[in-house]
């Protein structure tokens, strides 16, 4: 049989880690993916090295195990500055909504990882060597068409195209985006080395301003080193054997090291002006690259592929009206903005131009470190934006819960006595959590077939400590971590799969709350 179907609900262009994580999610919701790359086999390069906890719940959210591939948990980032000494010191132990604050890992394992868990999906179609042409937009669908690898060129129609194709995206310039934004003019040299003598166990910047050179320890024995390069060095004589010898001279000596990838990259800051246009979107480097500094590129494209995949899936299969996925730009291009300034804050603190303004600027840093409420800020991630949205698809206004942000995530136990991750209690659905008292039994009959039709699910938490109904969708919850603290009990969200609150309110209001749910789903808005 023909590998290549000829229609599919959404093509996917490239099989990245952004691509793979997309055609993963949609095939959790049973929509008919095509997700190709013209590549026959994962890019072995040295990229991605570290992820956040927010990055692990989307991981988890994709029902990748937590074993599914290898993690070091990272307890702190260390800045040093040969002229003021240590000036940043960020506390990444312990844990958020249920994972580490940050890990490192080794980016083909994680590739392999998800492309496993797209395929273990019936309705996903993965194929390699074939490369997208271009498209075609037309009412109701797009055909694109693909080249495979013996040179036959092929048309495919999908109701939605994605394009996931990296930074250089053809798919972006065919829709006429192109990136805003900044190339650094610094190269850097990237090297990942096994059998680094010592017990190193965290990330380290020395903001040298000669020569500025983060490392960080990875799975597998592993050290990643930058080295940014210096005026007139040349990516040749920076990838030749003496001269990484010489530069990892401090750490080891060069016989005992295993030098596994080598490269070097210009580094960019740089975003699209719209990351959709008709029924083509964009997402991980294709929409926005943003420098390492912070670990965020592929985060980003795995935020973007949480948002955009149940929406997606929840318009094909005819649950709700095109006109959601205008909010997958609204809600991701701002806060993907605001991580690109981040890591460019952060570049400047790596990168001082000169030793007078290392000594400023990471003086200063130091400095500040000396009020307590600003050293909590620094020290605690608190100036990383959070993953909230102004305007987007959720109700206007404000409760009691912070709609448009993330439902925490903590550990909860169900009447059957298991313990688990309360997203696991959420599952796949758009649902209707209830806190303390059981929002399912408020609907009327109407209301909760036309809730359960369009998607939506039930679940209850309760305080710890109180009886179970014995109901499979009630689950107590053990830390404390999800009932809101401002209106404890008797309270309810509507959540989305990718777990946004999309309204919230009073369980006596359920059945309106739930109607104005509806209501924004099926774009007819809230009266
Ligand atoms: C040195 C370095 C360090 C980094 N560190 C971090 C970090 O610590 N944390 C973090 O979150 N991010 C980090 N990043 C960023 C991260 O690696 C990227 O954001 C991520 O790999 C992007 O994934 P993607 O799937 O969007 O794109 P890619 O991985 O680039 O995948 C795009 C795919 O599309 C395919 N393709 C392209 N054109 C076509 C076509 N016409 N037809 C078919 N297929 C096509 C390509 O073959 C490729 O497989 C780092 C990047 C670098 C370079």
């Amino acid at each position: 049989m023909d590998p290549l179907p000829t229609e599919v609900d959404v093509l996917v262009i490239g099989h990245g880690p952004v691509g793979a994580a997309l055609a993963a999610l949609l095939g959790r919701y049973g929509t008919r993916v095509l997700v190709i790359d013209k590549a026959a086999d994962i890019l072995m390069a040295p990229r991605a090295i570290a992820l956040d906890n927010e990055a692990l719940r989307i991981l988890q959210m994709i029902g990748l195990a937590e074993d599914a591939f290898e993690k070091i948990a990272i307890p702190q980032v260390r800045m040093h500055c040969p002229l003021v000494g240590e000036f940043g010191r960020v506390n990444t132990s312990g844990s958020i909504d249920g994972h580490p604050k940050l890990v490192t890992f080794y980016q083909p394992d994680l590739e392999r990882a998800l492309r496993e868990q797209a395929a273990s999906h019936p309705s996903v179609t993965a194929l390699g060597s074939i490369e997208w042409l271009d498209h075609e937009q037309q009412a109701g669908q797009v055909i694109a068409r693909l080249r495979l690898a013996d040179g036959q060129v092929r048309s495919v129609r999908a109701k939605y195209l994605v394009g996931a194709d990296g930074a250089g995206s053809s798919v972006r310039k065919a829709i006429g985006e192109d990136f805003d934004g900044k190339t650094y003019a610094e190269d850097w040299l990237i090297i990942d080395a096994r059998n680094v003598p010592g017990d190193f166990d965290h990330v380290e910047f020395i903001c040298d301003p000669r020569r500025p050179t983060p490392h960080m320890v990875a799975p597998g024995g592993r050290i990643r080193w930058e080295f940014m390069l210096r005026p007139g060095e040349t990516r040749e004589d920076m990838e030749k054997d003496e001269t990484i010898a010489r530069l990892l001279a401090p750490w080891a000596a060069s016989d005992s090291l295993k030098i596994e990838r080598k490269a070097v990259y210009r580094f960019h800051a740089r975003s699209c002006q719209h990351y959709s246009k008709g029924r083509v979107f964009l997402i991980g480097d294709a929409a926005h690259i943003t420098p390492p500094f912070v670990g965020q590129g592929l985060v980003a494209g795995l935020r973007d592929a949480a948002n955009l995949a149940w929406k997606l899936a929840w318009v094909v299969s005819g649950r709700a009206s095109p006109g959601i996925l205008d909010s997958y730009d609204h809600e991701r291009r701002p806060h993907a903005t605001k991580m690109i300034a981040l890591a460019k804050l952060m570049g400047q603190l790596v990168m001082p131009r000169n030793r007078a303004m290392a000594f400023l600027v990471h003086g200063s840093m130091k400095l500040l470190r000396l009020v307590p409420a600003l050293r909590r800020l620094l020290d605690e991630l608190g100036v990383k934006p959070k993953n909230e949205f102004d305007a987007g698809l959720f109700a206007p206004g404000r409760a009691s819960m912070r709609r448009g942000g993330q439902l925490p995530q903590g550990l909860v136990r169900s009447a059957a006595g298991e313990i688990l991750l309360s997203d696991e209690a959420l599952g796949d659905s758009l649902n209707l959590v209830s806190f303390g008292v059981d929002g399912a039994t408020r609907l009327s009959d109407e209301t909760g077939r036309r809730w359960t039709s369009r998607g939506g699910g039930f679940v209850h938490f309760r305080l710890r400590g109180s009886q179970s109904p014995g109901s499979p969708d009630s689950f107590e919850d053990l830390d404390n971590r999800l009932i809101p603290g401002g209106a404890p009990c008797g309270w309810c969200a509507v959540v989305r799969p990718d777990r946004t609150i999309l309204h919230d309110g009073p369980v006596a209001d359920a059945e309106r709350i739930v109607g104005e749910s509806l209501a924004l789903l099926e774009g007819t808005g809230i009266s």
